[in-house]
């Protein structure tokens, strides 16, 4: 699809927004499909139509404006992908998606790609509840879909915690991991096309506040670089094995005694690949791009480190009054690119904006992303 064409995606959140910034830049037209009014992609697409992700209508507008579609949101229903691939090429496909819907899933997936992954147990009925593994505990109780952001999860110390907190989640599917003792968490972009060719970004060393990713560093210090490229491989394997097309987000745990175990996996670009927009020569959305048009892909080199920062909505909610963050202070300091998502309300925990740092050494950077963390409070 040469540009000209128009893209569509499925979803109409921050991530749909800056694919369809990358998507224009690259002289695509852009439809967005999401049912809020006030859709963050919708408000910078070309065209938005608001409709349910099921309503076959809306899906066949879509189907009929684009030339190819994709998605910013993983729990988009199979059957709306399912739909749109009858009549257009869809990237990631619906099974692949499937999979990163489900925890269980997704977990069987790692172990038959061979990368290990954290003890676990499926807690999906009173008899599975009953025979649970004492080993498995302390724990963290995971609902097996639809979590997201630390939301549906619940850490448990005992079995009768676990009780509790599997009545707490409603008694539906959940996935029991071992709560393991972290020493670092990184996270592999990498981006397959559907000649089955894979590039991957550097690897992102994160911190997650309450749940919520709130830094992103990148280059990794401090992570073995053997650790780095065995993680890549293993997104890399993960990809083909999917038979994944686009890009895809794998996150990992280092464990305090240097191994390596996959957490999750999204089926789209992710928060912690934000940095690649100001970093990269090459951005996750550009290669999302690429990939849904069938363009090349190409190696993406960082050519400066960068520190990223959440702005989630409790900065404009400090001291309970309602007020914005000091821009013109943060903006005034070195190599600072502030990302808005357009969002009108601002509530505790919601992802607003980001900023991504970038400097000529990762202390620089730091320094800077710092200086700005103190601005906003
Ligand atoms: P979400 O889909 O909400 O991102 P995750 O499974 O990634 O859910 O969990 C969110 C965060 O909780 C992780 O980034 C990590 O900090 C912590 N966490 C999750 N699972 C474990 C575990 N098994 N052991 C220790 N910490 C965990
Ligand atoms: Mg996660």
């Amino acid at each position: 699809m040469a540009p000209g064409a128009a893209l569509g995606v499925l979803g109409g959140g921050q991530l749909g927004r800056m694919f369809v910034h990358a998507a224009q830049q690259m002289g695509y037209a852009t439809v967005v499909l999401d049912p809020d009014a006030a859709s963050p992609a919708g408000a910078v697409a070309h065209r938005h139509i608001r409709a349910d992700y099921l309503d076959p209508a809306g899906l066949d507008e879509l189907a009929g404006m684009a030339a190819a579609v994709t998605t910013e949101f993983e729990n988009v229903p199979a059957a709306a992908l399912e739909r749109l691939a009858r009549a257009r090429p869809v990237a990631p496909g619906a099974a692949a998606v499937a999979v990163c819907q489900d925890r269980l899933a997704e977990k069987a997936a790692l172990q038959r790609a061979g990368v290990a992954c954290a003890p676990h147990a499926a807690i999906a009925s009173a008899e599975q509840l009953a025979r649970v593994d004492p080993a498995l505990l302390p724990g963290i109780l995971k609902t097996a879909r639809l979590g997201y952001d630390g939301k549906g999860q619940v850490r448990v110390e005992s079995a009768a915690q676990l009780a509790a907190a599997w009545e707490s989640l409603g008694r539906s599917a959940c996935v029991l991991e071992r709560r393991l003792d972290l020493a670092a968490e990184i996270s592999v972009l990498v981006t397959r096309g559907a000649d089955g060719a894979v590039v991957h970004f550097p690897v992102q060393r994160n911190v997650h506040r309450d749940g919520i990713l709130a830094v992103t560093r990148v280059p990794a210090d401090g992570v073995d670089t053997a650790l780095q490229a065995d993680a890549i491989a293993a997104a890399t394997r993960l990809a083909a094995a999917l038979d994944y097309v686009g890009v895809l987000c794998v996150e990992f745990f280092v464990l305090a005694d240097g191994s390596l175990v996959a957490n999750e996996m999204a089926p789209r670009p992710h928060n912690s690949g934000h940095y690649s927009i100001d970093a990269c020569d090459v951005s996750q959305f550009d290669l999302q791009v690429r990939a849904l048009a069938g363009a090349p892909l190409v190696e993406p080199r960082l050519h400066s480190p960068c520190v990223m920062l959440n702005l989630l909505g409790d900065l404009w909610l400090q001291g309970g009054v309602a007020a914005e963050p000091d821009w013109a202070g943060v903006l005034a300091l070195p190599g600072v690119h502030l990302h808005l998502y357009g969002k009108a309300e601002a509530r505790a925990g919601r992802k607003m904006g980001h900023l991504t740092v970038t400097a000529a050494d990762a202390g620089g950077a730091d320094a800077t992303a710092r200086r700005a963390a103190a601005l906003l409070g």
